[in-house]
């Protein structure tokens, strides 16, 4: 089969090429936007639900028969990736549907993209373990900073954070990623950086990504350093790499243009280039189509550095 997914799924999105996790299936267990922290540069909007109550946020039965569904005709992927417009750890449930995914579906890899606030939670720790990568967050090295960029729920320790994050590494034996995203100006600083390489050397991850804003974020005073500057942070953190700008390649089939860009841009903005990578289609077809969607009123766009973003239209903030 082709990798086409039908648009009328609710729960899994993409296939979304991505040069960390080769060709990824996305599940979204979280209405939009359901978090513990109100990161100023996601990529999601601003949390409306900024929140510490772990529950079924959607139904698990039908997750999984959407799962079952799509995977069941044997689609080319590399992983399945928890993520998507929230904190997947806040569903009560993830750790079932990685089980199912093992059992029934072990020819695909499993990842869990958290921020790692709830690790210091044995229960959550238990629900990932079975997880082939888990990706965790980790932007300050200061409680300053971590309220600045992370604007966390009002409950949550920056200190009972690194410890979930040290507790969870001793028991997980699979893939540890930390990304620790740089914002101009926050967290750039020498004694910052020193903090954060200090809480890293404790943690041991097995990777270190770094990245910085490339897509538009929740606040538009919010500026990316410089991609050489992430080069030098690479070197001083030792063995960490810097995710590259238009993390997508490779290619894939769609027909269903308008429900799959309406799905991905609901969870990540995209230029056209980004879409049409993702489409298979050339730029310009892309771009029709975005701008077609725009017309209507679906879809918003803003210009970045890298060029011109569509997503979808976020809740008055
Ligand atoms: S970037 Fe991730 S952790 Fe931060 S608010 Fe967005 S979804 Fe939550």
């Amino acid at each position: 089969m082709d990798n086409k997914l039908n648009s009328g799924y609710r729960y899994i999105f993409g296939p979304v090429p991505s040069r960390r996790l080769g060709t990824s299936l996305g599940v979204d267990l979280l209405p939009a936007k359901t978090c513990t922290l109100d990161c100023i540069y996601c990529e999601c909007g601003r949390t409306g639900n900024l929140t510490l109550e772990i529950k079924e946020y959607v139904p698990v039965e039908k997750v999984k028969s959407e799962l079952t569904d799509y995977l069941s005709q044997g689609p080319r992927l590399d992983f399945v990736t928890f993520s998507g417009s929230g904190e997947p750890t806040l569903h009560k449930q993830i750790g079932d549907l990685i089980r199912f995914l093992k059992c029934e579906y072990p020819e695909y890899s499993v990842a869990v993209l958290t921020n790692g606030t709830l690790l210091f939670d044995p229960e959550v720790r238990t629900r990932v373990l079975d997880a082939d990568v888990v990706k965790v967050s980790l932007d300050a090295g200061s409680v300053e900073n971590f309220i600045r960029i992370n604007r966390p729920h009002k409950d949550l320790e920056m200190s009972k954070i690194i410890d979930g994050l040290i507790g969870f590494r001793k028991i997980y034996s699979n893939q540890l990623w930390v990304e620790v995203f740089i914002v101009k100006g926050l967290n750039d600083k020498d004694i910052e950086l020193k903090k954060i390489k200090d809480i890293l050397k404790i943690v041991g991850p097995d990777r270190i990504h770094l990245n910085t804003l490339d897509r538009p974020g929740t606040e538009t005073w919010v500026e990316p350093v410089e991609e050489s500057f992430l080069t030098d942070v690479a070197g001083y953190l030792r063995n960490a790499r810097v995710v590259h700008k238009s993390d997508v390649s490779g290619k894939l089939s769609g027909k269903d243009f308008r429900g799959f860009i309406i799905s991905t841009v609901r969870r990540r903005p995209c230029t056209a280039e980004d879409v049409s990578r993702i489409l298979n289609i050339n730029e310009n077809n892309a771009k029709k189509h975005l701008d077609k969607l725009y017309e209507n009123g679906e879809i918003t766009k803003t210009s970045m550095p890298r060029g011109v973003f569509y997503f979808l239209k976020r809740e008055k903030e």
